[in-house]
């Protein structure tokens, strides 16, 4: 037989009564110190309810953590490929010019495209 469940109520151990065919809660002062079947005492929807949204909340809440873990791997690899890239000052020396690279490199207006 399985364990039987804790009172709903009180929290005590359930008491089981006549060659195991029902059960009541040991605590005599409890509302459910009354013979009741084993299968009823333990039903619990309320609580299987709450485990069931508990379950997925906890299964989404996994899932936006690979997708977090996946990010972050994804932006330590850019910053590492970043960090490889050579170092370049561009400069601007005068409207429609930049040096860079010890280089001077004139352009027009209309040939700078934002993307
Ligand atoms: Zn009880």
């Amino acid at each position: 037989m399985t364990d039987l469940k804790l009172c709903p109520l009180c929290n005590s151990k359930a008491a089981v009564l006549i060659e195991e065919l029902s059960c009541e809660c040991s605590y005599e002062a409890c509302q459910l110190h009354e013979p009741m079947s084993i299968d009823e005492w333990q039903s619990r929807p309320i609580e299987d309810a709450l485990q069931k949204k508990l379950d997925e909340y906890e299964f989404a809440l996994n899932n936006i953590q690979l997708k977090l873990d996946t990010a972050r791997n994804k932006l330590a690899n850019a910053e590492k490929v970043f960090m490889q890239l050579p170092q370049i000052t561009i400069t601007s020396i005068e409207d429609g010019a930049v040096l860079y690279d010890g280089n001077i490199f004139k352009y027009a207006l209309e040939d700078i495209r934002y993307e």
